[in-house]
């Protein structure tokens, strides 16, 4: 519980994937420490979703990897032979995913949004018929624009069926979605991915997403090869990250195994992570 809100971790699927993609520039030497590789050279991370539940609303932050995968593309993740649906997954811990009403997405790479929408027969029908879904128009145009750099990271059927049928919000800039819950831009790992924060009573939980994506990137300086603009990156962290060990902020992160950790600070360069039970 942060003031009135209540926010949970309700999906970490397990997957897999190289370690010099997750960690740049840094070398393996350093990084190996954190994050052991396996014979591949992939390390172990998680996707993750989080629920925060406002007493008013029930948001989705992220919707994950979905169900849009082949055995070959399972197997490069060492993903598990069965994963449950984020609906499914939702309702073991007995929450009802219908009581959903609000889907956030960072930005638009599959391994955040894939859980959008179920296909079946070659329609994309929405996974969370209640919900009104959340992403910033700029990252929605840039999936569009096809570029040889990362055009893999965007599958239309995640979120092109929901602005079609009108489900999908796209923000312009930052953006409160109720009050208290904000989506801010954060430039980096793309133009536009976007940060959420939720406070309440002075209490506030930060999904820092693809910005600091496992406990071991709050190095500024630890920057993902995928990071289209490595240099905002770290501006980007530096500022969020000293926010977030000012205001003793409970933080989410993209792909880190653990579901939450505070920031803490000496130097305001230089961070590390406290973990939360
Ligand atoms: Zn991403």
């Amino acid at each position: 519980m942060l003031g009135d809100f209540e926010v949970r971790r309700v999906n970490r699927v397990p997957y897999w994937w190289d370690g010099g993609a997750i960690f740049g520039v840094v070398p393996k030497t350093l990084w190996s420490r954190r994050l052991p590789a396996d014979e591949l050279n992939r390390v172990p991370l998680a996707l993750n979703c989080y629920l925060l539940r406002t007493g008013e609303h029930s948001i989705l932050i992220e919707t994950g990897l979905g169900d849009k995968w082949d055995a070959r593309a399972r197997e490069r993740m060492k993903l598990p032979a069965v994963t449950e649906s984020l609906p499914e997954a939702i309702a073991s811990q007995g929450i009802d995913p219908e009581s959903i009403d609000i889907v956030i997405n960072s930005h638009l790479h599959w391994d955040h949004c894939s859980g959008n929408t179920i296909v079946t027969h070659g329609i994309a029908a929405p996974a969370f018929p209640r919900a009104r879904y959340y992403t910033s128009r700029s990252e929605w145009n840039h999936a569009h624009e096809r570029n040889l750099r990362d055009a893999i990271s965007y599958i239309d059927a995640n979120y092109d069926p929901l602005v079609e049928s009108g489900r999908m919000i796209l923000v312009d800039g930052d953006h409160e979605v109720v009050p208290g819950v904000w989506m801010r831009v954060a430039p980096g790992h793309n133009r536009d991915m976007m940060i959420v924060t939720a406070e309440s009573h002075a209490r506030t939980f930060c999904f820092l997403s693809d910005l600091v994506p496992t406990a071991a990137h709050v190095q500024p300086g630890w920057v993902a090869a995928f990071d289209l603009f490595p240099l905002q990156t770290i501006e980007s962290k530096l500022r969020w990250l000293g926010a977030a060990a000012g205001g003793e902020w409970v933080c989410g992160f993209g792909h880190d195994a653990a579901a939450f950790a505070k920031i803490v600070t000496d130097t305001k360069t230089r961070f590390s992570t406290v973990g939360i039970e």
